[in-house]
């Protein structure tokens, strides 16, 4: 008898033609999350196993692979011959460290993809049922709510044995589903935003503009460990730290108060549609949310999408705050995000911004400033960072 992590996937099965391809990404993934362990990883007739994993090793595994995407859920399994005393011996153990002599209901569950072996599912939970009570007198069968369930199931090769079934982070393999640039600020949406992307199976770049020196190097730092919490679960994330000062200075300086933050925002999603362009992203992403902040009424979200050619994509657009923070917290991005340090949109915040801003005008605006070398300039002045999740600070 050995240890083996059984992992049952989300939504792969529903990709008919495509499922070798979504497959074998997940395999990677799943490879990649254990790094620097090499276990063994198959996959199986609508299971993957990872074998050969020191049982020292077995926690810290599933806590990795708890952040891998397409992973409905992780059970950590006895891996044992294909006989009923192998499997018995199995459930035993089992039931031994799960109990600990205390009274619990129990339910049996079987299933078998190799159909010759000689007990049908039926009989495995059924002898099951009867043989561990007769052992375990704190046993007692309860079909209906046991506070333990075990679980057989027998393969080609094994019989796994298991009773814990561990929800995995659902949503499909990074990488299944193309690559977007995310506008990550340092605040709390925009890490929950490329976090939903790359559960739907995206994998991300990312951008982000600092205004040096009114916001300081540390709200830059800030913003590459946020990329590499975001990393844990969309894998590296390249990051482009964009200079924006000269950017905010000529619209501080030659247009409209009232229309700073949208002007702003124009140019952002420029510079991003730039980057996106040259890195193979499809998609702009950013952590806006229908009113929020008078950038993000729907009048002003029209107004920013003028400026670029790429979808821009906002999964976060009918969340409320409170919501996003629970996000936030679950992902871990919550504590970093809440450093105080200025971000480049709060610095120039205009008194009384627009609401409800019209193309026409901004673009009017716009036309003021000569921004083609600014934009230039900034493109120049940008620094890339490849950031891997243990790049935390
Ligand atoms: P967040 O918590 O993500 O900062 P927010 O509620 O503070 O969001 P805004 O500051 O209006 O909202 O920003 C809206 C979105 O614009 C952000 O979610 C992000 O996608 C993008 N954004 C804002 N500032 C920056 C920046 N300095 N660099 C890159 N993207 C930014
Ligand atoms: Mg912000």
């Amino acid at each position: 008898m050995s240890t083996a992590i059984l992992i049952k996937y989300a939504e792969i099965h529903l990709k008919g033609l495509n499922r070798p391809f979504f497959e074998r990404q997940l395999v990677q993934k799943i490879q990649s999350a254990l790094l620097p362990q090499t276990p063994r990883v198959e996959r199986e007739q609508g299971r993957i196993f990872v074998y050969d994993l020191p049982e020292s090793e077995l926690a810290w595994a599933v806590d990795r692979l708890s952040a891998v995407f397409g992973i409905h859920a992780i059970c950590p399994a006895h891996m044992t011959d294909k006989s009923y005393p192998a499997i018995l011996a199995a459930a035993e153990a089992l039931v031994e460290t799960e109990t600990k002599g205390k009274p619990h209901s129990f339910k049996a569950f079987a299933k078998r993809s190799d159909k010759n072996f000689p007990m049908s599912s039926e009989q495995i939970y059924r002898e099951l049922g009867h043989d561990l009570p007769a052992k375990f007198p704190h046993l007692r069968v309860d079909v209906h709510k046991p506070e333990l369930s075990l679980t057989v199931e027998v393969r080609t090769h094994n019989a796994f044995v298991y009773t814990q079934e561990i929800k995995g982070a659902g949503g499909m393999p990074v990488g299944t589903g193309g690559r977007a640039m995310l506008l990550l600020s340092g605040g709390i949406d925009s890490p929950v935003a490329g976090y939903m992307m790359a559960k739907r199976g995206v994998s991300l770049a990312a951008i982000h503009f600092y205004s040096y020196p009114y916001t300081s190097e540390r709200a830059r730092d800030k913003v590459v460990a946020l990329a590499g919490i975001l990393a844990r679960y969309a894998g590296p994330v390249d990051l482009y730290l964009v200079p924006f000062t000269e950017i905010q200075m000529a619209i501080y300086e030659k247009c409209p108060q009232t229309q700073t933050t949208v002007l702003m925002r124009r140019l952002m999603m420029r510079i991003a549609e730039r980057f996106a362009d040259k890195t193979d992203c499809r998609a702009l992403v950013t952590g806006e949310s229908i009113g929020q902040v008078a950038s993000q009424t729907l009048e002003s979200l029209a107004v920013t999408n003028d400026a670029v050619k790429l979808p821009v994509l906002r999964p976060l657009i009918c969340f409320d705050k409170e919501e996003i923070i629970q996000t936030a917290k679950h992902i871990g991005s919550f504590e970093t995000s809440i450093l105080p340090y200025e971000d480049c949109c709060t610095v120039f915040v205009p008194k009384h911004p627009v609401t409800k801003p019209r193309v026409d005008k901004l673009r009017e605006s716009e036309a003021r400033v000569d921004f083609a070398p600014l934009i230039e300039a900034a493109e120049a002045g940008t620094v890339f960072v490849r950031v891997k999740s243990e790049e935390l600070w």
